[in-house]
């Protein structure tokens, strides 16, 4: 069976497989920067990121020789943004310690800095032919249909298994196609909802198929709760300008955004201009709502209500920017889609 599949699946992939520019490639800083980028995106969002991060650092060299602002404004809006900062890095590590010489066994990817295993069985299969399956949401789940394999998906306890598995099945010959066939079979054939087993070539091998109970997979066991974070940003200006302030750690660490008071449970009006008066040490504040619902932002752990304010405050405030054109500070997602959505009520930008 093992042979017979890994055959299918590669002539399914020779036939079906999608025209992507990295697939154009075994350079594996493209397949590298590839990679990260879609490990957080969709496809046709990823495609233009891709280009744009390559038309911008064609090179391993051009990356590393760059600084994190610039890295950070190309990866705007794409989220997660410790994956370009640990790019950047293991990009200067490449360069200045490894003599600009990618490294090509699985088992030296993996120490890349963000890098794990899934990033460096993908660069060592396609790039260097190496035996190392890749695990994707996808990969899990036509696994787990085609062999009725009831560990939950979502436990690491599983993760053994599915490797063991996608192993076992793995072609010795082109083990790169061999992974990207897989990742693509499952996203074009074997997709969460309605999966095409009527036009399924593998569809004589898939228990679930024949036993009926292709939606029961993959399994999945309760997920954990996600919690949520308010955020209330204030509109502070000054000559038409605004500020905004350099976040110093978490996800959005070097990234720009403006002045925030964040709670676990939703704050009242008192309580935060109680907040802003003591942070700029001010006698008084006065704050107004700008956006009467909360614009929730979903992260994988998180979700954020954020609201936001405008701010007179009487002192001068000495922490921070005032900028009257943010192009070139990188800010999260969440500040863009508010500035795009209140910027022409609002006369601060
Ligand atoms: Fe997936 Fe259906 Fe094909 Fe089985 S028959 S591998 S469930 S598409």
């Amino acid at each position: 069976m093992c042979m017979k599949f890994s055959e299918l699946i590669l002539n399914w992939y020779d036939e079906n497989k999608r025209n992507l520019p990295w697939r154009l490639t075994k350079d594996p800083y493209k397949i590298w920067i590839s990679e990260i980028i879609l490990q957080q995106t969709r496809i046709a969002q990823g495609t233009s990121y891709y280009n744009r991060f390559i038309s911008r650092f064609p090179t391993l060299e051009s990356l590393a020789n760059s600084d994190e602002n610039d890295v950070l404004l190309m990866w705007q809006g794409l989220g997660y943004y410790s994956r370009a900062r640990n790019l950047l890095f293991s990009a200067k590590h490449i360069h200045n310690d490894l003599g600009s010489k990618f490294p090509v066994t699985y088992s030296e990817i993996i120490k890349l800095k963000g890098v794990g295993d899934y990033t460096a069985s993908a660069i060592a299969s396609i790039c260097f032919e190496e035996q190392t399956p890749v695990l994707d949401g996808n990969v899990y789940r036509v696994l787990s249909r085609i062999f009725e394999l009831e560990n939950p998906i979502n436990l690491s306890s599983s993760r053994k298994i599915f490797k063991e598995k996608a192993k076992s099945l793995m072609s010795a010959k082109r083990c790169g196609d061999y992974n990207q066939a897989l990742m693509d079979f499952g996203s074009l054939v074997c997709k969460p909802q309605k999966p095409l087993c009527g036009s399924c070539n593998v569809s004589k091998l898939c228990k679930s198929f024949i036993n009926n109970t292709v939606l029961k997979y993959p399994v999945k066991t309760s997920k954990n709760k996600i919690k949520t974070q308010y955020h209330d940003y204030i509109i502070l200006t000054k000559d038409r300008k605004t500020l905004i302030v350099k976040i110093e750690d978490g996800i959005w660490k070097n990234l720009y955004r403006f002045p925030v008071c964040i709670s676990e449970k939703k704050q009242s009006k008192l309580y935060l201009q109680e907040y802003f008066k003591k942070k700029y040490n001010s006698s008084k504040v006065k704050i107004s709502l700008i956006n009467q619902k909360f614009i929730n932002h979903k992260l994988s752990h998180l979700t954020l209500k954020s609201r936001f304010w405008n701010i007179n405050i009487e002192n001068n405030v000495a922490k921070g920017l005032f900028v009257s054109d943010f192009t070139d500070f990188p800010m999260p997602q969440l500040m863009r889609n508010f500035r795009e959505k209140y910027k022409t009520k609002l006369s601060i930008f």
